[in-house]
Parts: structure tokens; sequence; C-alpha cells
């Protein structure tokens, strides 16, 4: 299903895919992108929904500004006049979802190692507290009880989405997927990398004191 969005611009998307191609270099520098996984968005329009995407299938560390696909509230392409019809990741489903019930502006998908080992380990979800870098996800260094949720996988975007909405805690802006990879959030893109790196080295430290 799409449908011909006539307000968007397609300067504004292919700006978000110029942002969107320099995360996903950083994150498959970093190890967190193998192949062709993961994906990062950022929304570029509210009213109604629209979130620029990473194209499917591609490598990450080789995007340019026009790999990028629109999608609405349920994941679905939308047509943008000057915009190329890619396919979006079937994982903008999920993506949609997060923005629209966190309000985040970006969203960040990798399938890094330490949060599918972390989801295994503790698939009820991953305890942190008394750590320094809780700071980096907007909570506080002492005496304060985070869980990174950890929520079944699957294939059902729907499914998967509602999963997230009844494991969502609006104080912890990530949450794993198990078997898969992680997904985290921010007010903007660079916001969403930061949440993503603390989250990751969080979940990392878990493991190694564990
Ligand atoms: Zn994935």
């Amino acid at each position: 299903m799409s449908s011909v969005q006539t307000t968007l611009a397609a300067e504004r998307v292919h700006a978000a895919g110029a942002r969107l191609a320099v995360e996903a270099a950083r994150f498959t520098g970093i190890g967190w992108m193998r192949g062709t996984s993961g994906n990062i968005s950022e929304v570029v329009s509210r009213e109604p929904l629209r979130l620029a995407v990473t194209a499917s299938g591609l490598d990450k560390g080789e995007l340019l500004p026009t790999d990028v696909a629109v999608v609405g509230a349920r994941g679905e392409a939308v047509a943008v006049d000057g915009v190329e019809p890619l396919k979006p990741s079937a994982e903008a489903g999920l993506h949609a979802r997060v923005a629209a019930l966190t309000g985040a502006d970006a969203v960040v998908h990798v399938h890094a190692l330490n949060a599918v080992v972390a989801g295994h380990r503790w698939p009820g979800g991953v305890l942190l507290r008394d750590i320094e870098t809780l700071k980096g996800i907007g909570r506080l260094a002492h005496d304060d009880e985070v869980t990174i949720p950890v929520i079944r996988n699957s294939q059902d975007m729907e499914e998967l989405g509602d999963r997230f909405e009844a494991a969502h805690d609006p104080r912890t802006p990530a949450v794993i997927v198990a078997d898969h990879g992680l997904y985290a959030w921010g007010r903007d893109l660079k916001h969403a990398r930061h949440i993503t790196e603390c989250v990751e080295w969080l979940l990392s430290y878990a493991l190694a004191i564990a």
C-alpha cells in the first residue's frame, strides 16, 4: 500500500538521508551493522507521521543521501515526489511504533552482539543500577533501578509493536528484541546515537560483571 504525499519535500527527505548515512557509517564502523543488518530512521513529519528510514538490503557503511525510503505509521512505503521509491526495511514498522508512542524523532536499530547476548541471558529484562553511565540515558547514577525490557522476536511488525508497547517504560529509551538486536531512540539523531552507545556499554558492563 502506498499513497502520494504531496506536502513532504524531497529535499527534506534527502537531507534526512544524508544524516542517516553518516550515522549508519559510524555504527557500521563499530561493528553493529554487519552485513546489511540494522536500520536508522528520522521523523520527517508528525501529522501525518512520516519517517525517513535507511533502505532495505544495502551495506550500511556505504549509504548515499538518496538511499532512503519514506514510511507511514505502520511502516508502509509512502510515495514522495522526487524521491526514488526504494524498499523500506520490514523493521520500519517498529520504528514508526516507537516514534508514535515515545515522541522520539530518531530511532536506531542495530544488531549489537552484547545486546543479543544480554537478552539471551536475561529474557525478563536487564536490570541495571548504581553505574555512572545510566546518566547517559537520562537516569540516575545511584539508587535508580533501571530495566532494559526484552521482548520476543517476531517477523510480524504489528505483533512486535504490541510487545514493545506492553513492555515499554517511558523512562527507558531502549528495548532489546530477543535473538535479534537493540532499538534505542532520542529527540534527534545525535541524541539517539548517544543513547544507543550508552545502552550498549551498559549491557556490555552487565555481562562483564555477571
Ligand atoms: Zn534487525
